[in-house]
């Protein structure tokens, strides 16, 4: 069988369901194909099943990739009010939580909902369980520019190509790196990929701790040379999650420490110093005990001044008190890893956005062809940011295709 459209979509995400209904609601006849059995299983499972859709501050500073200014153009365009309209438009309850983040009150299913009915409502279709097996660019000066796309259901001509295939995140819901190879088969370069938005894991002596602190949650500041995240931590027994630690995870290379300001509001060394001024014969344990569930306090104890723990603070040198408020407020550890792509929220690196058009999405290298959402080397921060880009590039895409 064979047909033909004005525009194919690969990738029934929420970029290329973005993309479509733009293009959709131009007129344009839009297919969009996706080999998983649902259309936009990330969404689904995203922001713990409520979806955080969006941000109220969205900045480029809240995305990283190796030209931080790609990502400029299509967030100007693409106001978060824009998104917050359309989910006003479809009676989707949603609230605030704190730094700006915006979820559904009730499902993320709400979000998909509201994305598959625009695109149905504009005349897109969807066709899913489709993979493609080969892409073949037609001659520019012929009748029929595009391409000739074969998929395991049928030859599909179209005018323009949109890979929306998004990043290798938790391959169980269908990630692969097919738009990685697409761009490739065009010559486009990739940046190598990293797990973004990840917990860490840790070995040897501080690994066991970690594990045996599971459950614990802290307000910290997560930082290292370029960036902090004042956000909760949360030990879990492979290792160290919570929002501060998927934030710092975007900043880290393999082999880096990382800070970890345990008590942010104090400076645990002045007051060791005035504790042992005021009151000589408390223990450092005791100083410390407010700010701390005790099997926190305990192990960190373990670990840090195990052989001053039953030393009146009189007997202790103000270096010493020193040192140890030093490993309380400015914690530093060694990641052996992270948990990898399995439970990434995103896709560090990708298609290198220097060849193509942050206005339009189009490839500088293969006329007709469009790139769009988290298979290009933009990641955005924890927070509603990664959709956010999801759509603002799906819809200045599909506003030229
Ligand atoms: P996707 O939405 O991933 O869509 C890609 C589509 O392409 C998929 O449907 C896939 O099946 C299809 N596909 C892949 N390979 C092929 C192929 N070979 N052939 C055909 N089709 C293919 N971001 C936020 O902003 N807020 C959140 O609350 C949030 N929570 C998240 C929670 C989790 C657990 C995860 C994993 C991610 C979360 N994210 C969140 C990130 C966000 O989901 C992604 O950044 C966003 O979905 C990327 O959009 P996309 O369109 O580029 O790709």
């Amino acid at each position: 069988a064979k047909s033909s459209v004005d525009v194919l979509i690969i990738g029934a995400g929420a970029s290329g369901l973005y993309c479509a209904m733009t293009a959709a609601q131009r007129g344009r006849s839009v297919l969009v194909v996706d080999h998983a059995n649902k259309a936009g299983k990330k969404i689904l499972m995203s922001g713990g099943g409520r979806c955080n859709f969006t941000n109220y501050v969205v900045e480029p500073e809240n995305f990283i990739g190796n030209n931080a200014h790609f990502c400029k153009s299509a967030l100007i365009r693409y106001n978060p009010w824009e998104f917050i309209g359309l989910v006003e438009k479809h009676r989707v309850p949603y609230h605030e939580r704190d730094y700006g983040q915006l979820f559904c009150d009730n499902s993320s299913k709400d979000i998909l909902n509201l994305l598959l009915d625009e695109c149905a409502e504009a005349g897109a279709k969807v066709q899913l369980k489709t993979s493609i097996t080969a892409i073949k660019p037609l001659p520019q000066d012929s009748d029929k520019s595009g391409f000739m796309v074969e998929t395991s259901k049928e030859t599909i001509h179209c005018r323009s190509l949109v890979i929306a295939t998004g990043g290798l995140s938790i391959p169980t819901m269908g990630a692969t790196g097919f738009g990685y190879e697409v761009a490739e088969q065009f010559g486009h370069q990739i940046i190598k990929t990293s797990a973004g938005l990840v917990p860490f894991t840790f070995t040897d002596k501080v690994g066991e701790v970690i594990a045996s602190l599971a459950g614990i949650s802290l307000d910290v500041i997560a930082f290292n040379e370029r960036i902090s995240f004042p956000r909760p931590m949360l030990f879990t027994h492979r290792g160290l999650s919570g929002p501060a630690m998927l934030q710092l995870s975007n900043y880290w290379q393999v082999g880096e420490s990382i800070h970890i300001n345990l008590v942010p509001s104090v400076d645990i060394s002045e007051l060791l110093r005035q504790a042992k001024a005021e009151h000589p014969k408390q223990l450092v344990r005791s100083v410390l005990s407010e700010f701390f569930p005790k099997k926190l306090l305990l192990a960190l104890q373990d670990l840090h001044w195990s052989d001053l723990k039953d030393k009146e603070l009189a007997n202790i040198k103000d270096e010493t008190l020193d040192a140890i408020g030093d490993k309380i407020n400015n914690w530093t550890i060694k990641p052996s890893g992270t948990e990898g792509y399995r439970t990434a929220e995103v896709t560090r690196g990708g298609v290198v956005t220097d060849e193509v058009s942050s206005k339009t999405f189009e490839s500088k290298l293969q006329p007709n062809l469009y790139f769009i959402g988290e298979v290009l080397d933009v990641t955005g921060w924890l927070g509603g940011y990664n959709f956010q880009w999801a759509w603002a590039s799906g819809k200045a895409c599909g506003e030229v295709v």
